[in-house]
């Protein structure tokens, strides 16, 4: 099925089901890693919102949530280097196990920022969990990205959160641009 947004034609990717499945199979997985911890997961707005809510469904432990905005791709195709701070977090992470919840890893520039500006708050530690990951596109070495949903072509994908130019985001599933 194809969907066309804005002057461009997107093809599904990966159906909700599966991002539903790889979704628990990453809750499982976090909750055992975190036994007797109280994590606090800090989602990346806007793109995080619908697996952020679908991942928190799944993590079997007593957990805190809270969110940031930034913004690098100012709506178009291309990563930007410049990152735009929109909202800061609003809770202390000093001495706690946090996971930073990301949509999705391209040049990993704004996961480095990220990274960074946490790690001087001094939380006990910060591993990242983000749904899509494209090695390609990859510039940095971070090794806190330590949960990945699904690894993708060097490609723009939308849906599922993720949008072209604001839209697209209410998609369920995940869509490519056709070239
Ligand atoms: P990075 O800093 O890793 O290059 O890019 C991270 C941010 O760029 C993501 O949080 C996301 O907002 C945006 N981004 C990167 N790749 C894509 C993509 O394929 N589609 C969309 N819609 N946004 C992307």
């Amino acid at each position: 099925m194809k969907v066309k947004i804005h002057d461009l034609e997107f093809e599904k990717m990966i159906p909700f089901e599966h991002i539903e499945q790889r979704t628990a199979e990453l809750g499982q997985t976090i909750s055992k890693e975190y036994q007797n911890s109280t994590p606090i997961f800090v989602g990346v707005l806007n793109g995080c919102f619908m697996f952020t809510a679908d991942l928190l469904k799944q993590v079997n432990l007593p957990c805190e949530v809270a969110f940031m905005k930034l913004s690098s791709y100012r709506g178009g195709l291309e990563s930007t280097r410049s990152i735009r701070e929109d909202l800061d977090l609003s809770v202390d992470i000093q001495g706690r196990h946090v996971v930073l919840v990301e949509d999705i890893v391209d040049t990993g520039n704004t996961l480095r920022y990220m990274v960074d500006k946490l790690n001087a708050l001094n939380p006990a530690s910060i591993k990242v969990c983000a749904l899509l990951y494209k090695p390609e596109a990859m510039e940095h070495d971070i090794p806190e990205l330590q949960y990945v949903g699904f690894e993708i072509e060097n490609k723009f994908v939308v849906g599922y959160g993720l949008d072209y130019k604001e839209l697209g985001r209410n998609l369920k599933d995940i869509y490519q641009l056709v070239k």
